[in-house]
């Protein structure tokens, strides 16, 4: 199948639905194994070509030292994880990183910051590396926490193309996971981004003692939004000493693959993107994740603070499995080299956490 047969993602209005009942979602959770991945398969051939995955690249701009208390997460300036912490990047310094990445075949950046939320005199500077990151011809991404109307506004004006502000979980885990900041902060900030026009990605984390009901709540949450988020980052608790989840338990790996086939049921258009934990995850489990119908990973050494797989691994396993990196079109972009060679673990400084925010 080629890639032109599936380059325009535009939703057909009777499986693009705003209006999941928590009980739909746990009837798509409970469905036998090979019938729920059949469906998520049938759907996701209709919308992406099944042999591409597309690959983003991931910078931690400022690192540690948090506010927040999210439980998973080793940013947190709350909990002892050995992190060292580190200020806000230079600009030069991250369009220095970018510009490496572009030579390497990156078509996207990310860029992470440990932030509650942005200061405004921190404004100028993430709005000059967005800046900088379009002028290069990459599609840009960050994630710096909780947004109001006019900072989002900001980045947008400056060119952002995407912004990154995860849901967790459900809203009645919530709670456990996080006292610092309300569910309801987070749907704001949601708001404020795509009031802005910029394209949105969201997701959350699961393995962190949720229920499947949990689960069913997260998606059905993201799915109801007046608009689909355009990447569902689905994220496995990486478990990290120090952590107030640095003991929970496993969580069945068909359970973590069953939420990606019901994320790719549920919001048919949007990319669903493995990230954090995927080290732990064997070639089996990846190939399985994208047969359930994940199609974008993060891609390098290093996903902020949390080992990733190296990049040739993820290569010898596209090319094992028939995969190709999926090329996205950037507007004035120079010549995209061949990007299954860019490692992002050679060129962020070692930084970061799990998927932050
Ligand atoms: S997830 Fe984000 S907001 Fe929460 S502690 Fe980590 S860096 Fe801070």
């Amino acid at each position: 199948m080629s890639a032109s047969a599936h380059s325009s993602h535009a939703p057909s209005p009777e499986v693009i639905r705003h209006d999941w009942s928590r009980g739909e979602v746990e009837a798509l959770f409970a469905l036998p194994f090979n019938d729920l991945l059949f469906a998520a398969q049938s759907l996701h051939r209709q919308y992406f070509d099944p042999n591409q995955v597309q690959v983003s690249t991931l910078l931690s701009i400022k690192t540690g030292a948090c506010p927040e208390d999210c439980a998973y997460c080793p940013q947190s300036n709350r909990f002892e994880t050995g992190l060292e912490s580190e200020k806000l990047m230079e600009v030069e310094q991250v369009l220095e990183q970018a510009r490496a990445a572009r030579a390497s075949g990156a078509t996207r950046f990310c860029m992470g910051a440990a932030w509650r939320s942005p200061k405004n005199r921190d404004m100028p500077y993430v709005v000059a590396m967005v800046k900088g990151v379009r002028e290069l011809g990459l599609e840009s991404c960050m994630t710096l926490g909780m947004l109001t109307d006019e900072q989002a506004s900001e980045l947008a004006e400056a060119g952002l193309d995407y912004y990154n502000h995860n849901l967790d979980t459900s809203p009645e885990y919530y709670g456990d996971i996080i006292t610092t900041r309300t569910y309801q902060d987070r749907l704001d900030t949601l708001g404020h981004v795509r009031a802005a026009g910029m394209k949105v990605c969201s997701g959350g984390i699961v393995g962190m003692g949720e229920q499947q009901a949990d689960r069913a709540g997260l998606l059905q949450q993201l799915a109801n939004l007046p608009q689909h988020p355009e990447s569902v980052p689905i994220n496995m608790l990486v478990r990290v000493e120090g952590t107030p989840l640095a003991d929970e338990a496993d969580l069945d790996p068909f359970e973590f693959i069953r939420t990606i086939a019901v994320a790719r049921i549920m919001m048919p258009a949007s990319h669903v993107r493995l990230s954090a934990g995927r080290e732990e995850m064997n070639e089996q489990m990846h190939a399985l994740a994208y047969f359930a119908g994940a199609n974008s990973i993060f891609y390098g050494e290093k996903l902020l603070t949390t080992p990733n797989p190296r990049a040739n691994a993820d290569m010898a396993l596209f090319a094992r499995l028939g995969i190709e990196p999926e090329q996205r079109a950037v507007e004035s972009a120079p010549q995209t080299p061949d990007p299954r060679f860019y490692d992002a673990a050679d060129q962020a400084p070692s930084a970061g956490s799990q998927p932050i925010h």
